[in-house]
């Protein structure tokens, strides 16, 4: 089988417990103007599973030690499903603790085969605004939520993490809302503030880069937003 995606990284801390590798899938049904991966959008490559596997395994051993494992990102890996199944199948067989990243913003998702694959969802929370979330991002809040909501039903451990997005969901109003829908489930958030680090990618492939003039948050600035989560009860997550 041939998989669509466009970077396996190595040593990657903060996708999961452990040291992981990351396997970041192509395409992704969403266009938030911030994001850092532009390459989903045009440039992917295709690997063999046979090669990705090479490459996974070819760490596992930092896994075992360190309690890792590997993740898979994109882009959206969701929309990429068979592929990611077929390569959450092949990393299980190994042994190796398994973590999906995703936006949840594809419909109805194969749960019943990728549940049981699937040690720990990453999901994202980037508003909640339904009309914000279509304006700018372009996809429907409620496909997120009702995702979400059947993941919490099935009881599958689960991290939030919320991109801080300065102009989009750092002001008051946004965060009071991110934090009220975020208090409704059992989990823990990861915070992750806006950085620039893709601007150079969005020059590489020529596309514009709508926050190349947007200023990071300050750490006071940051400090302050997870301060507003932890006074409201919302656990901060441990990866
Ligand atoms: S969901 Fe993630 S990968 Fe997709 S456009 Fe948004 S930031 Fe980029």
């Amino acid at each position: 089988m041939e998989l669509n995606i466009f970077n396996i990284q190595h040593f990657c801390s903060g996708d999961g417990p452990g040291i992981r590798t990351t396997v970041f899938f192509g395409s992704c049904p969403l266009r938030c103007p911030w994001c850092h991966n532009p390459e989903c959008f045009s440039n992917t490559r295709t690997l063999s599973m046979e090669k990705v596997m090479e490459e996974l395994l070819h760490d596992k051993e930092f896994y075992d030690r360190s309690k890792g494992g590997v993740t898979i990102s994109g882009g959206e890996p969701l929309a990429r499903q068979e592929a990611c199944i077929a390569l959450l199948e092949q990393v299980r067989a190994h042994g190796i603790h398994t973590a999906l990243d995703t936006s949840l913003a594809v419909k109805d998702p194969d749960f019943s085969r990728l549940l049981p694959l699937t040690d720990l969802f990453l999901a994202d929370i980037k508003t909640a605004d339904p009309e914000a979330f279509c304006a700018v991002c372009g996809g429907e809040l409620q496909t997120v939520l009702d995702n979400l909501n059947f993941l919490t039903e099935k009881g599958a451990d689960v991290v939030l993490r919320v991109p801080l997005i300065p102009g989009f969901n750092t002001d008051d109003a946004s965060l009071e809302g991110i934090i009220s829908l975020i208090r409704q489930y059992p989990y823990p958030v990861t915070l992750l503030p806006f950085h620039r680090m893709g601007s150079g990618k969005y020059k590489e492939l020529g596309m514009k880069y709508a926050y190349a003039d947007t200023a990071p948050l300050s750490a006071r600035e940051v400090e302050q937003i997870s301060q507003c989560f932890r006074a409201a009860g919302i656990r901060e997550a441990a990866i």
